[in-house]
């Protein structure tokens, strides 16, 4: 582990509070560890991980939360760097070569807009009337219905399950990805009979309607000119740093990589944190929280800690007693955050048995192609026979919580019609997300606002992870190190004061 920002805090060594063990909360907790601070991890399951979780069985690798990210973060970069996991990332052969589906059949449909949609800084110009327009009106308004069926539903449905009319314009340049598969990919590119004429007209129109996204998206939120090097940006090299990508061994290598920094005192599984609180003596701002988990060992330690990372979704924050000074400091600002439900099937077939395997990443299910049959979110043909399929969302909300066999006949099916897959899968599996991704409508604003209350009336308190500043694990990643970064400055403020005072 690097100790370049590696810290003087006057000898004595100062204490955080990490609660959760998701990408977030693990990537704050490194960057502490590095600056010299002391962590606690404190995860409420008996694994770290949060939403990546990947699994390894019968000579099968799969990941049943995110399957890639992305390291068009700076904050991703680093700690790819500092975790020395570079030579274990893995990059799909072909990486924006992505199907729509049209008419019960999948289009290729190189995603060009996608670039332009990764800078969130780009947006910060946009007006305030757009900005709370939703995704699809916009759309809708510049580029008529059809762009918004076939190109911003899907994309919207692919990246965070949601759909464009509950997500908010100023929303839409989070990055998370709709990508759902990292393996090497084989097969040829496909040929549907009868379709390849239709196919060629699509896919013109939606190069020019992708296109044309671009560019509105470019002009309408450009707060300034991309950097020349950036405009460049056509570089094998840049390409890797924006495309998506996995490890070998799935999104697990990452979280395993970041769980080795940690000693066993650092690192607490099975301790979910019940309770905290914030007692001032008024002499200084340092050691002044408490917490109290459900891992009673830890509880008995009784360790008093300089500050506090949250990372826990809002919904279990919610949950928490925290107390200040003696006093309930009661959570019913806090508002309730919509969650959108996802299954996530995974299916094998044997090679023989599927017709038409795409070559690319992903085939995204327009929710009007319903109407011929398809249920599916998204999937992903994955290696040679593995396919990972995503339903529910909030267009199938009720779906997602359908039983194994009832999803397996509906996922068998939707491959059935899209790759011609033949027999039943010789492999199932289901994992049932209840709160997959938070969904940052248009009551969002209230949730942020929130979480700034909690942090401006609690010395100490800092809030990070993906009901914050994006829902992807890049910005998941950098929004714990962002908070890392302003408890460091805590950190120091609060011991320069202290000093002062003695
Ligand atoms: P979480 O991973 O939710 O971590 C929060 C942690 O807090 C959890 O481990 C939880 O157990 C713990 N916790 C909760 N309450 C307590 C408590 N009281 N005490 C202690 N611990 C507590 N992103 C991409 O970039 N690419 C993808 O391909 C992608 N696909 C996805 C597919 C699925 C099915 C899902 C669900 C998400 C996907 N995402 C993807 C999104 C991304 O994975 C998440 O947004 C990100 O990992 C969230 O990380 P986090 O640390 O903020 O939160």
């Amino acid at each position: 582990m690097t100790n370049k920002w590696r810290l003087d805090f006057s000898g004595s060594a100062k204490r955080v509070a990490v609660v959760g063990a998701g990408v977030s909360g693990l990537a704050a907790a490194y960057k502490l560890k590095s600056n010299g601070v002391n962590v606690m991890v404190f995860e409420a399951d008996e694994r770290a991980g949060g939403k990546l979780r990947s699994i390894s069985k019968d000579g099968l690798i799969w990941d049943e939360g995110a399957n890639t990210m992305t390291e068009s973060e700076m904050e991703v970069k680093g700690l790819l760097d500092d975790l020395g996991i570079r030579e274990k990332q893995q990059f799909p052969i072909s990486q924006y070569k992505r199907y729509v589906v049209r008419n019960g059949v999948p289009f290729l449909f190189q995603i060009i807009l996608e670039p332009f949609l990764w800078k969130k800084s780009d947006s910060a110009k946009v007006s305030a009337e757009d900005a709370k327009e939703s995704v699809g009106g916009f759309f809708q308004r510049h580029f008529g219905r059809e762009v918004v069926d076939f190109l911003i539903d899907p994309f919207v449905a692919g990246t965070s399950a949601g759909d464009p009319e509950s997500l908010v314009v100023s929303n839409i340049s989070d990055p998370l990805l709709p990508v759902k598969s990292h393996a090497r990919y084989t097969g040829n590119a496909p040929f549907i009979p009868g379709a390849v004429e239709s196919r060629e007209k699509l896919n013109e129109n939606l190069f020019r309607y992708g296109s044309v996204i671009a560019g509105a998206i470019k002009s309408k939120f450009s707060a300034r000119k991309e950097k020349s090097a950036e405009a460049k940006g056509s570089s094998e090299k840049k390409r890797r740093q924006r495309g998506s990508f996995s490890f070998l061994g799935g999104m697990q290598t990452l979280t395993d990589a970041l769980c080795k920094a940690f000693g066993k005192d650092e690192l607490s599984l099975k301790s979910k944190v019940l309770s905290l609180s914030y007692s001032h003596d008024g002499r200084s701002a340092l050691e002044n929280w408490s917490l109290c988990s459900s891992n009673q060992e830890k509880q008995s330690l009784g360790l008093s800690f300089d500050a506090v990372i949250m990372t826990a979704p809002l919904c279990n924050v919610k949950e928490m007693k925290i107390t200040k000074g003696g006093n309930l400091f009661p959570l019913d600002f806090l508002p309730e955050v919509i969650y959108m439900p996802l299954s996530v099937i995974i299916t094998t077939f044997k090679k023989e048995n599927v017709r038409r395997p795409l070559e690319g990443f992903g085939v995204l299910v327009p929710s009007k192609e319903q109407q011929n049959g398809l249920k599916t979110l998204d999937r992903v043909p994955k290696d040679l026979y593995l396919y990972t399929t995503f339903v529910g969302g909030s267009r199938n909300k009720e779906l997602a919580k359908a039983s194994t066999d009832e999803l397996k006949q509906i996922v068998t099916s939707d491959l059935r019609q899209l790759l011609g897959v033949e027999g039943d899968p010789a492999f199932v599996n289901h994992f049932f997300w209840s709160k997959a991704f938070p969904l940052y409508g248009r009551d969002y604003d209230s949730v942020l606002e929130a979480i700034e209350k909690m942090e401006t009336n609690l010395p100490g308190f800092f809030y990070a992870g993906n009901h914050r500043g994006g829902l992807s694990v890049g910005k998941s990643i950098a929004s714990g190190c962002k908070a890392a970064e302003l408890v460091i400055s805590y950190l120091e403020k609060s011991s320069d004061d202290k000093m002062l005072k003695e």
